[in-house]
């Protein structure tokens, strides 16, 4: 590796993986080592873990974004409010909305946006849950059709596309809602509240059999339609084919199928499960002053098999990625990546979650502790316990 020197360290994407960086960087780095410039399209940081809870009557903007000069307050760190255009890997620039910036070590970390799979249609025809001003999308149509359908007196018809992790958090949510919505607008329900679509034969793919049971069963106790194991084919103004043949006409379909790499990304980068591919240290081989984290960066487990995004998963990649951008600047050896499994919690509404911990399952309230404590912990990562005390 170079012992790089008059270090412009850029750092793309101020959400999990960039903010951690940056926060690391600042306290590690000596004056004059390096400049650091951190660049994002929005003035906060996103909770993405906590989104789907828009989509509840009781959602407060503060739960859910903090301002980022809240968490990057010093002069040594330039903040810049600005959308990434593209990126030239020959030329050490990064052309964004503001303009161009060059860099010495340019870090990658703008996150994942919805995969649509290439199936006809959902793109133009499908609202998403990938950002804040989605969720906020979102939580005005449900309210808009449930107003609407008040006036016909003839429940709306809400299909959510994809029960994995996200879909299943926000049908929680809109579990919670929804009756109060019925009460409001004087409607009679007829049937479920809401019905989910998904490819696979069973909610949560992947996740442990036990918890996946608890789940579907919980869902369809408060009136959740599981249709499973029949993918989306087509989507057009109202109408949803299914590959089974089956035909839906919702009036709001939200997609929470899949995630893949932000599309700013240089060009001719080698892809891997819709992420781009880095070495052990983080970096894009061949590239040892460009650095890709968090779900823009696919990595693998000890099986090689390339894990899903999460966040305890971005911030490993941004203490990798810190440790070695400082070993560069000092001379120093690099550290490499070494995959860590803590476990995942998903909540299913403000009563009920499943999931595991350092191998133990865990459902209702001791999960739903579990996942207030991640929130905790991460709200005092990130902005210590003024923040937490503010936040929590
Ligand atoms: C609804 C939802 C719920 C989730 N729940 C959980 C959970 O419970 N547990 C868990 O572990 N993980 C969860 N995740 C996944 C987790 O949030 C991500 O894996 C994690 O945030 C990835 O971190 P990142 O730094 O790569 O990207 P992000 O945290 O997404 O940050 C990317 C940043 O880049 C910025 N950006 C993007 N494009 C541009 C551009 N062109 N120009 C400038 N700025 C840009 C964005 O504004 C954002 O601040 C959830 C994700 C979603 C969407």
């Amino acid at each position: 590796m170079n012992c790089l020197t008059g270090e412009r360290i850029v750092i793309l994407g101020a959400g999990v993986a960039g903010l951690r960086l940056t926060q690391k960087l600042h306290s590690t780095l000596r004056s004059g080592e390096a400049t650091v410039t951190l660049i994002d399209e929005n003035p906060y940081h996103q909770l993405l873990y906590k989104l789907h809870e828009v989509c509840n009557k009781e959602y407060h903007e503060k739960d859910i974004v903090v301002p980022l000069d809240r968490l990057v307050k010093n002069n040594d760190v330039k903040l810049i409010q600005a959308t990434v255009e593209s990126v030239d890997v020959e030329s050490n620039q990064v052309q964004t909305s503001e303009g161009v910036f060059p860099y010495d070590v340019l870090v990658l970390a703008l996150g994942s946006h919805t995969a649509f799979f290439n199936i006809d249609g959902i793109k133009e025809h499908s609202m998403t849950l990938g950002n804040y001003d989605q969720a906020k999308e979102i939580r005005e149509r449900i309210k808009e059709i449930f107003e609407e359908a008040g006036k016909t007196g003839t429940p709306p018809n809400v299909v959510i596309g994809g029960a994995g992790f996200t879909g299943v958090e926000l049908a929680g949510e809109m579990m919670d809602w929804f009756p109060a919505l019925y009460k409001e607008h004087e409607l009679e329900r007829n049937g479920s509240l809401f019905t989910m679509v998904e490819a696979y034969s069973s909610i949560l793919p992947g996740w442990n059999e036990g918890l996946v049971k608890n789940a579907h069963a919980y869902l369809e106790k408060r009136g959740v339609e599981l249709h499973l194991g029949d993918p989306v084919t087509k989507v057009g103004e109202r109408i949803l084919e299914l590959k089974s043949g089956a035909m839906m006409e919702p009036d709001l379909f939200i997609w929470t199928g899949g995630v893949e790499g932000d599309p700013v990304c240089p060009p001719g980068v080698q892809i891997r499960a819709r992420r781009i591919i880095v070495n052990d240290h983080m970096e894009y081989e061949g590239h040892d002053n460009l650095y890709v984290l968090g779900d823009m960066a696919c990595t693998v487990n000890k099986e090689g098999k390339s894990m899903p995004p999460n966040a305890h998963i971005a911030m490993i990649h941004a203490d990798v990625a810190k440790h070695n951008i400082v070993a560069s600047i000092r001379g120093n050896s690099s550290r490499k990546y070494k995959f860590q499994h803590m476990g995942e919690v998903v909540t299913l509404g403000k009563s009920h979650a499943v999931g595991e911990l350092l191998g133990i399952k865990l459902t209702g309230l001791p999960a739903r502790i579990v996942k207030k404590f991640i929130h905790l912990w991460y709200l005092i990562s990130i902005g210590g316990i003024k923040l937490a005390l503010d936040v929590f």
